[in-house]
């Protein structure tokens, strides 16, 4: 672990690159989150959370994205959490809004739809531009160019197990491109489209789908149709060149030409776990066992009691939602031909 700046400061747009010039062979990574000055405290909470089991001891820095200005108030406090340097980046509104080939009222239409039928979200104009911001932009933030690696991190957020290794270097060491520690079914009146969009783009692009890819994760019947399994993307830890490859951002400006950001309302969550599996060799893909996390309303608690009392994690097994019959974790144990570990079925239901 190289050395770590002593004092954190906030700092603006511009950055400190200095700090950088220090770290030796850190790996170059950092913490993300997207957040409203009104997630502050629910992202304290968080940012507490990955400070005490992993960053206290690795200090990366941490990235705060907003479609607003971060007001001084939620630069002082995240600022005294993160053990890291930390930067503030507002989006350009050319990102965070509708594109000239968006027709706004047939978007308009669908939402009051969505929201007769009570879709989640689906009456939101600014989920949908979150949605789309995470599938497609935030790698692409200036503040996020000097980095080759990150970390995203969500409001309300729990991690349970102590974390005694860089995730960042083992990202590195074993070409991982992207992590995960929870996976299930995606509401299907969110994305009705979008596999048919996919399987467009693979026919028109079939040089981008990588021949040794996880299709068989997120497809039962051979590619035909999607069975909506998607990691959920509130935790990702990833490799920000398979976001910035050509293949990832052809897709991307895909969907985005196609339109089911808004004319649907495709969660970055399915886009990225697509994405992933298809363009993705297989064995880049990393399922975290160890780590123990919670997004409302799912538990990730190693079932596996070696992994807990090893790690101090403090959570139930009993809640872990890995095994459970709805967890698309099962079916990615078995196209990975990976071994459950002991006593998983005690936790299956
Ligand atoms: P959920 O987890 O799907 O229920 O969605 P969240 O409300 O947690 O939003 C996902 C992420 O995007 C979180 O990190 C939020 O803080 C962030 N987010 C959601 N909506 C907005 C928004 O309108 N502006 C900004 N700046 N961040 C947002
Ligand atoms: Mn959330």
């Amino acid at each position: 672990v190289g050395k770590a700046p002593e004092v954190t400061e906030g700092s603006d747009d511009t950055g400190e690159k200095e700090a950088f010039a220090e770290q030796g062979d850190k790996v170059k990574a950092t913490f993300v989150s997207l957040a409203r000055n009104r997630d502050l405290y629910e992202l304290v909470e968080s940012i507490r959370q990955v400070e005490d089991k992993f960053n206290k001891k690795y200090h990366y820095d941490w990235v705060f994205l907003n479609d607003d200005e971060f007001d001084t108030e939620f630069k002082k406090v995240t600022t005294a959490m993160v053990s890291g340097t930390t930067y503030y980046g507002t989006i350009p509104k050319e990102q965070w809004g509708f594109p000239e080939w968006i027709d706004t009222d047939k978007a308009a239409k669908v939402r009051e739809e969505m929201r007769a039928k009570k879709i989640i979200y689906g009456d939101s104009i600014s989920y949908r531009h979150m949605c789309r911001y995470e599938s497609g932009f935030f790698f692409r933030h200036p503040l996020m160019q000097q980095y080759e690696y990150y970390w995203r991190v969500e409001p309300g957020i729990k991690i349970f197990c102590n974390i005694d290794y860089d995730v960042f270097k083992l990202f590195k060491d074993k070409n991982y491109a992207y992590g995960f520690t929870i996976s299930l079914p995606e509401y299907r009146e969110t994305i009705p489209t979008l596999w048919e969009t996919t399987k467009k783009f693979m026919a028109e692009y079939p040089q981008y789908v990588d021949k040794n890819n996880m299709q068989d994760f997120i497809s039962d019947d051979g590619g035909s149709s999607y069975n909506g399994c998607h990691f959920w993307s509130n935790f990702e830890i990833g490799d920000l060149k398979f976001w910035r490859s050509d293949a990832y951002m052809k897709y991307f400006e895909y969907l985005d030409k196609a339109g089911g950001f808004f004319y649907e309302r495709w969660g970055d969550a399915p886009v990225h776990s697509i994405a992933a599996s298809l363009l993705l060799p297989k064995e880049r893909i990393h399922f975290f066992d160890d780590v123990g996390y919670y997004h409302v309303p799912f538990f990730n608690c190693p079932v596996d009691e070696k992994v807990r009392l090893e790690n101090q994690c403090s959570c139930n097994p009993n809640d872990d939602f890995t095994f459970k019959g709805y967890s698309c974790v099962n079916r990615y144990y078995k196209v990975n031909n990976l071994k459950k570990p002991d006593g998983w079925e005690k936790y299956a239901n």
